[in-house]
Formats: C-alpha cells, structure tokens, sequence
C-alpha cells in the first residue's frame, strides 16, 4: 500500500457521535473526490436530521460536565491535542490535499495554524474575565460569562482543519459542547482531526461530527432550542440562509461569509516587493480564499511597470498537483467554479477587459481529469464589469487603474463585502486616511496578511457578523451574565 493509500485507509469515514464512530442512520454515503485527478478516493456516512439528533442528544449529555471541568483540565486536554495536531502534520496535510487541492506544504502550514488556535485558546480560557461594578447601598454587581451550551459549527471546504479549529477552540475552551458538519468535499481533515481530539483526550460528546445532508443538518441545527449558536463559515448566501432560519429559536450567531478584497497599490510602493507579496497571498489556495486579492487596484504612474512585472510574475506560477513538488496552486475544488471564472472572465473581455496571460481551463497531459485553470490576469477592467462586484474564488487578477486616494477609496468600497483589504504606501498620512476610510473588518497595511490565531478575524457589511481568533474569538461562545450581590441580608 503507497504512504496516501495508507493514510487514506486510516482516516474515519463514520460519524462521530458521544465519542463513538457510527454509521449514518439510513446506512447512506456520499462518495470524496480527488479534485486533481477526479478520481472517488473515498465514501464517507451521509448523515441526515435523526443522526444530527443524536449528535445534539450526545452534546447535551457532555454539557454539565465540561463546563464545570477545571478550566486547568481543559487546558490541559487542549495543550495534548495541540501537540498530536502538530505531529501529525504531515499526514494531515496530505489527506487535505488529497481531498482540497492546496499544495501539501501550504496543507501542513493550514494544520500548523489550527494547531495554533487550540494552543491560543487553551492559554485564553484563563482568561475569561468577568468584573465588579462599584452598586449602590454597598451592593457588588458582578459581571460574570458562563458558556452558551451547545454550538452548531459549519465550515467549508477550502481550509478544511483551520475553519474547523477557529470555532471548535475557543467553543470548548469556553466549556461548551459542540456539533459539527464540516464540507461534504472535505470530510476526511475533520474526522482525521476529531480522531486526535479524542485521543488527547476529550471526553465523550464534547465535539461530535456529523458529515452529509447539508439542508438536514442545517435545518436541526438552526431549528433546535437546544443549540445556543450557529458558528458559521461559507457564502453569504448560505449564511444569510442560515441566520433567518435561527430567527425562530434567536439563537446567537457568527457569520464568517463572503469577501472581494480589494488590493491598492499607490505609486510611492516598492513595486518588486508589492509583485511578489500579490502573487504569494492570492495563489495562496490558488484564489479559492477569502480575504484573497480580487481587484487590484494599481495607480496610473506605475500602471504600466506594474502589471507588467505582474503579469510575468504570474506566468511563473506552477500549476500542478498538490502532492507534487514545487507546484504553487492546485486544481479548484469543483468543475462548477471552472465554469464561474470562465463566465466572469467572457463578462469582462466582452465590457474591454484584456486577457493579458491566462483566461482558460488547463486540460492537457496530467491535468486531464482534474478542475485546473491558467493563472489569469484582466487589464482594463471596470465597474462595468461583473467581476468589479462579485467574489471570483480562483486564480484571476484583475486590474483597474485609479488616479487618486479618494478615487481609490470609493471604488475599493463599492461593494457589498467587507472582510479584507490591503494597501500598499510609503505616505503615512494616506496610510491613516485609508486604514480609517476602508470599509473593512481587516486592512492590511504593507502586508498580505491578515489571520493570525492571536488577532480578531472577520467582516462587515454582507461578509459577516462577530469575530474569531484572538482575545475577542471568546465572546461569541459566553454569555454575559449580571449578578446584584447584597452582602447585607
Ligand atoms: P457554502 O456553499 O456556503 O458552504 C459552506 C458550508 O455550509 C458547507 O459545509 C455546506 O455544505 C454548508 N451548507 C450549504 N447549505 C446549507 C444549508 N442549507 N444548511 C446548512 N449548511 C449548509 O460555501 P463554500 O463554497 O463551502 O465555501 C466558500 C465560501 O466561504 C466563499 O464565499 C468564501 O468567501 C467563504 N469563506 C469565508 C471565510 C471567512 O472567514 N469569512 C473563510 C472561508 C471561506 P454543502 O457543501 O453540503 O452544501
């Protein structure tokens, strides 16, 4: 058996209910595909309402006592799950691209992070601070947080480990219970992780996954009064869905949804340093992110140095299978986000938009079979232009020129998103101008990088409520609760 049989045969392919592996209830599986190859590497359960019952039954069981367990044990569990995570790095990382796509070295880099979000919150759960309130007549408010209860998480499948350990972390941390549906094209990176978590240690029905019926497991979820909060990552308009199925039972919720960042590049930036970082942060996942760069917004006087230098930089970019070396963007998840670029792109060549490299499907030789695209640069792209507004999710630059900082500003914010942005300057003054004008949750300034465990993840406007990662990643799994204490009886 090859080292990918392997660690595909090893990987859980059940659910993952009161600690137990089970099939689905109807005995039903969905077939994972190899988004490289198109090949079937596996069949995992395909849960439906009555398994996401029994996941909830199992939470709810686990409740009481993992919120009342010494906040030292939790950590403690926390600290030896974070330690398998990371020596298990390298297999995780292969499932992931045998599963997603990505490039095995960005895999490990993704499992490293979510490592890192369990290490963060097993330290941050020492602090959930309450306060003390000065009261009237001697009397002491105190301000306490207490867990939620039971949280439903749902995540995609382009960081199929990370998305699932930003909620997971700081739900447990906060001593509440949790039930999983992780993507139906991902399904192996979460049961592979729920395997480590139980071996550190977890007790039974703390975290439970259920794979499947989306619309089944969702509408449980957002249904039950015994589910305090829908943590969710995916579109916005399966989050939208969602938050007006919660209405009903108004439950608490953290929407992680959509974004179109937009990548501004004024005419004092470093142009070589500006290409590089551009290409490294949006082929990262091969565009398939979302605080990934989808409108480059480039100042006329270095309009034409930059995208030349762009467009040769992206030219070097190596497409190829995942597990393959040296290869810089893998194949896209499905055969229909093939067929969404290329109906943005026809948009914009049709409005005067230019295909200066890129702009078609790769089929040949070992890209046969798999969902691969050209990495692609636009010129001359307008607001005329579909792709100026909606989000791309794939390997496609566009460009659009600007002459000034106001200029710049109103079209980077015409949009309905509001997750990432970044801007490149020398001027501090238009680097407080912009940091304060960009109608974003994140602003990049001189960098590509925005997620980090430590500092708060998130959007405004359509891309999102609430924040995860760092301090304030905790608040959306505690309640707050006041407490009038009368000393005097
Ligand atoms: P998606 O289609 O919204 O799916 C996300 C998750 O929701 C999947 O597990 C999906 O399962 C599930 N889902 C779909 N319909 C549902 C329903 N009716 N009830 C319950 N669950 C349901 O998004 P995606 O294509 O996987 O991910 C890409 C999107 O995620 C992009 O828009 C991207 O910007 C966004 N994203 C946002 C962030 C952030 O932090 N803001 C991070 C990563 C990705 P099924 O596949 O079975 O339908």
């Amino acid at each position: 058996m090859s080292r990918t049989d392997e660690i595909l045969d090893k990987a859980p392919k059940q659910l993952f209910i009161g600690g137990q592996w089970v099939d689905a209830e109807n005995g039903e599986t969905d077939a994972v595909v190899n988004p490289a190859t198109g090949q079937v590497i596996a069949h995992v359960a395909r849960g439906g309402a009555a398994d996401t019952e029994k996941a909830i039954d199992a939470a709810e069981k686990a409740f009481p006592g993992w919120a009342e367990t010494d906040p030292d044990q939790r950590a403690a569990i926390m600290r030896r799950i974070t330690d398998l995570i990371v020596s298990h790095a390298d297999e995780l990382a292969v499932l992931m691209t045998l599963e997603q796509g990505k490039p095995v070295a960005q895999a490990r880099g993704e499992v490293l992070i979510g490592a890192e979000s369990v290490r963060w919150y097993a330290e941050e759960l020492r602090r959930i601070y309450g306060e003390t309130v000065p009261g009237p007549n001697g009397q002491l408010f105190l301000v306490q947080k207490e867990p939620l209860g039971i949280v439903g998480a749902i995540t995609p499948w382009n960081f199929p480990s990370s998305m699932i350990t930003r909620k997971i972390s700081p739900a447990i941390a906060a001593g509440n219970t949790v039930v999983l549906k992780p993507s139906p094209e991902t399904p192996l990176s979460a049961t592979a992780l729920m395997a480590l978590f139980k071996e550190g240690g977890l007790p039974d029905g703390v975290v439970n996954v259920v794979t499947g019926d989306a619309r089944a497991i969702g509408g449980v979820l957002t249904g039950s009064d015994r589910v305090k909060k829908i943590a969710f990552t995916g579109s916005t308009a399966v989050g939208k869905l969602l938050f007006g199925q919660s209405a009903d039972t108004v439950k608490k919720l953290s929407l992680e949804l959509g974004g179109h960042a937009p990548f501004i590049v004024l005419a004092d930036a470093p142009v070589d340093r500006v290409v590089t970082e551009l290409v490294a942060t949006k082929f990262r996942n091969n565009g398939q992110v979302c605080t990934s760069p989808n409108r480059i917004f480039v100042q006329q006087p270095i309009l034409e140095e930059f995208t030349g230098k762009l467009i040769a930089a992206v030219k070097k970019v190596k497409v190829g299978n995942g597990l393959d070396e040296g290869v810089d963007a893998g194949p896209l998840i499905r055969e229909d986000a093939i067929a969404k670029i290329d109906g943005q792109i026809a948009d914009a060549a049709k409005k005067g938009a230019t295909v200066a490299t890129g702009g078609h499907r790769l089929t040949d030789g070992a890209f046969a079979g798999g969902y691969f695209y050209a990495p692609t640069v636009l010129t001359g792209v307008t607001r005329a232009m579909n792709i100026f507004y909606q989000e791309t999710f794939g390997p496609v630059l566009p460009v659009i020129p600007f002459h000034t900082v106001d200029e710049v500003i109103d079209l980077a914010n015409d949009t309905e998103y509001g997750l990432a942005s970044y801007f490149y300057t020398k001027d501090p003054a238009t680097i407080g101008k912009m940091s304060r004008k960009l109608q974003y949750g994140m602003v990049g300034v001189n960098s590509g990088a925005v997620a980090f465990p430590q500092a708060p993840f998130g959007g405004i406007k359509h891309s999102g409520l609430g924040r995860e990662n760092g301090r304030q990643g905790i608040d959306g799994y505690v309640n707050t609760k006041f407490i009038n204490l009368n000393y005097e009886v």
